[in-house]
């Protein structure tokens, strides 16, 4: 038998490697750990993120079920989960989709040096993008570290593979895995078997509203004139189910290309950032740019813990960051404007505004936020120039201007409660950034 290992996949159709565990014939067990690794170091145990896996490792079992055969899902440490699973069932192989974190690298590295001692074979597949940071690189070799020429290569190498392969190739980039084959080959099993519930894990359920798998085509259809206003309905609202693959991004690559071409282009976003990630770890902790190390942060506690709970007496960073706390989401237009703001207006380190947003955010994924808080601090590929730098003001103005957005999430807003006066107001705090800045980068 061989075992399927969901992690970022949880879904049942158009998921690459589970789709090629079934074609082998074997008959295959379909397995999910709730890492301990992870799950014992979260500090708050009502987490949106767990309610969400747990909620969606449990709608993953239902499907299995439906097919008759059933998921295992185990609470604990993958290598001692594998070290178990090996000893009592002996699979033929283990199949899986990669993770391109470092955690999950070393994490998958440690399971298959488990399953070499006893020959069992550790197959994995790209699922998550659409390609690897191998697949697209520059025409004399390399990778890209600009969006644009990354994008128009991404475009062109979707194009090639899918005007030159046929029939199962090209389903193999964009078209969704049969489900009448699972089937035949799932494992049967008569009794059902637990999903871990959130108690079971020392969890507490959330107030957590899930978006649909799906937004509107007419939300698609205007994304492009949307997408920039937080106080509109304007975006997808796909990001957390792309994170945690309850839908695949070759089926939302396809339909996106049906309906608007700047849509398509967010997603390349998605997929340049991973590539980064993939080429250069060392972002997860450095600067890209290194000479950006070299800044001198004030760092100041106080200002931090204003910014974390929105109230830096900006209206539209505050209501950005109580977005985040209360919904596990943020409007991307007002994650560039907050980070904006914490990296240049009040010069606290980028990393400690990425810390916070990798605790806060559903959607949470270690190359986009990383990405996003590299390009806002100047420090990251294809970043803003540091001197460009967001006047909150004019954000207002362009983006919110009837404060639709600040009134929904600071509703003190206009009144003797709100501070009179910003944490570091725009003039005195571009004109302190661009000092430091130029100064840290000549010395660098
Ligand atoms: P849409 O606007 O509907 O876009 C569709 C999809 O395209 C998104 O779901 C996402 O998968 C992808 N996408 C869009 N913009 C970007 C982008 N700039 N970079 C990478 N992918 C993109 N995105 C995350 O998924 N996880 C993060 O942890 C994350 N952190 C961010 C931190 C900062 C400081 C910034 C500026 C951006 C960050 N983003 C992150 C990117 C972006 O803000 C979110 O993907 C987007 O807001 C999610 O909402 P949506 O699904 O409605 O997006």
């Amino acid at each position: 038998m061989t075992i399927f290992w969901h992690r970022r996949d949880l879904r049942f159709t158009d998921n690459a490697g589970l789709y090629r565990a079934l074609k082998t014939g074997d008959p295959v067990l379909p397995i999910f750990i709730f890492d301990r690794n992870i799950l014992d170091k979260l500090p708050n145990k009502a987490d949106v993120r767990v309610e969400f896996i747990q909620r969606s490792v449990e709608e993953l079992a239902e499907a299995y079920r439906a097919h008759g055969s059933d998921l295992r899902a185990f609470y604990g440490k993958p290598i001692e989960v594998f070290a178990q699973l090996r000893d009592e069932l002996n699979p033929t192989a283990v199949y899986t989709n990669r993770d391109y974190e470092p955690y999950a690298i070393a994490r998958d590295l440690a399971v298959k040096e488990l399953l070499d001692e006893h020959d069992i074979p550790f197959r994995h597949f790209k699922d998550h993008v659409i390609f690897e940071s191998d697949e697209v690189q520059k025409q004399a070799g390399g990778p890209y570290t600009v969006y644009t020429p990354y994008m128009r290569r991404w475009k062109k190498t979707l194009d090639t593979r899918m005007s030159s392969f046929a029939g199962e190739k090209i389903s193999f980039y964009l078209k969704p895995y049969p489900t009448e084959t699972y089937a035949d080959n799932l494992l049967k099993e008569s009794s059902p078997h637990p999903v871990p519930t959130l108690a079971d894990m020392g969890f507490k359920p959330t107030d957590i509203e899930i978006p649909p798998k799906e937004a509107p085509a007419e939300v698609i259809e205007h994304y492009d004139k949307t997408r920039d206003f937080p106080g509109q309905e304007g975006t997808s609202r796909i990001s957390h189910h792309l994170r945690h693959g309850t839908v695949s991004v070759r089926a939302k690559v396809r339909r996106a290309m049906k309906l608007n071409e700047t849509f398509v282009k967010e997603l390349i976003w998605r997929d340049f950032y991973s590539n980064i990630l993939q080429e250069f770890p060392r972002v997860v902790n450095e600067s890209y740019r290194r000479e950006y190390d070299n800044i001198p942060w004030i760092n100041d506690e106080e200002q931090f813990e204003k910014w974390c709970e929105g109230k830096t007496g900006v209206p539209i960073v505050d209501a950005g960051m109580r977005q985040l706390n209360a919904i596990g989401w943020m409007h991307n237009r007002v994650r560039m404007i907050t980070a904006s703001y914490l990296t240049k207006h009040l010069l606290i380190d980028w990393r400690w505004g990425e810390g916070y947003f990798a605790d806060k955010l559903l959607d949470y994924e270690l190359a986009s936020n990383n990405g996003g808080w590299q390009w806002a601090a100047g420090s990251g590929v294809d970043a803003q120039p540091y001197f460009r730098i967001f006047n909150y003001e004019s954000q207002q103005r362009k983006f919110d201007k009837d404060y639709r957005y600040v009134k929904r999430w600071v509703p003190e807003y206009g009144t003797d409660k709100y501070p009179a006066e910003p944490l570091v107001e725009h003039k005195f705090g571009r004109e302190r950034a661009l000092r430091v800045y130029k100064e840290a980068l000549r010395e660098a």
